[in-house]
């Protein structure tokens, strides 16, 4: 099993890497300060792991992957988490998102489609201590026993909003899901004025894997 050590030269790489993502524009430090704590290389395979601190993607299994650091960034950065905030996740995968949430301050839901993963994922994180409410299934539905939330985090693209993650959004709350074919995306921030009025902002230019599910793509 992989060493959980975090040293000085993985510490220096995180440090460029929070540059990096700096000058591509992300500008809250609390989000920069998440990613500049916790240590990427844990949710990486052996084989990979040179490449952690890398502002790139990569493969974790199961055909998913770990997002780029600046898209992580930008979701969190858009999400404007406060302490307590109830948040949900679709698409656990390695839990670094997850954990990125926890760290500033949300509770968070998390649910996985991919079974092996998210066995994988569990395993993982109760190793690092670190506590959260993980779930198996289809996530396109959203956790209506555990509703409503703060915040909503999709982090696979969608071919659609799916209603239901809106419905179990407080009022105030705050949807993030990217939105469109199945290699490139728009990410679209969702705010829930009333029980009936949203605003939509858009940002060109993501690539996730593709959502599965009910209100995600077939196969
Ligand atoms: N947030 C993850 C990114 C994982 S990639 C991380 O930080 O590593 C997207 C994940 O969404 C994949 O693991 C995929 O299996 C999962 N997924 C796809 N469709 C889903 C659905 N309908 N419900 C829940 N998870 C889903």
């Amino acid at each position: 099993m992989l060493k959980l050590e975090d040293t000085y030269l993985h510490q220096g790489k995180r440090r460029a890497l929070v540059q990096e993502i700096r000058a591509k524009g992300i500008k809250s430090e609390r989000v920069l300060d998440a990613i500049l704590t916790l240590p990427r290389h844990f949710f990486f395979d052996t084989a990979l792991i040179s490449h952690a601190y890398e502002d790139k993607a990569f493969p974790i299994g199961e055909g998913q992957t770990i997002s780029q650091p600046y898209t992580v960034a930008f979701q969190s950065e858009l999400l404007q988490i406060k302490s307590g905030d109830r948040v949900l996740e679709i698409g656990t995968g390695s839990g670094y998102q997850a954990c990125i949430l926890h760290i500033l301050g949300a509770e968070v839901f998390t649910i996985e489609y991919q079974k092996n993963l998210f066995e994988k994922t569990q395993r993982f994180l109760k190793r690092l201590g670190i506590e959260m409410h993980l779930f198996y299934g289809d996530g396109t539905g959203g956790l209506p026993q555990h509703a409503p939330f703060d915040k909503i985090i999709v982090t696979a693209g969608a071919p659609v909003v799916p209603e239901a993650l809106v419905s179990q959004l407080k009022i105030g709350g705050i949807l993030v899901i990217p939105v469109g074919d199945r290699k490139r995306q728009t990410m679209v921030k969702i705010t829930k004025k009333s029980a009936k009025d949203v605003t939509k902002e858009e940002y060109e230019g993501f690539a996730f894997v593709p959502l599965l599910g009910k209100d995600g793509w077939k196969g």
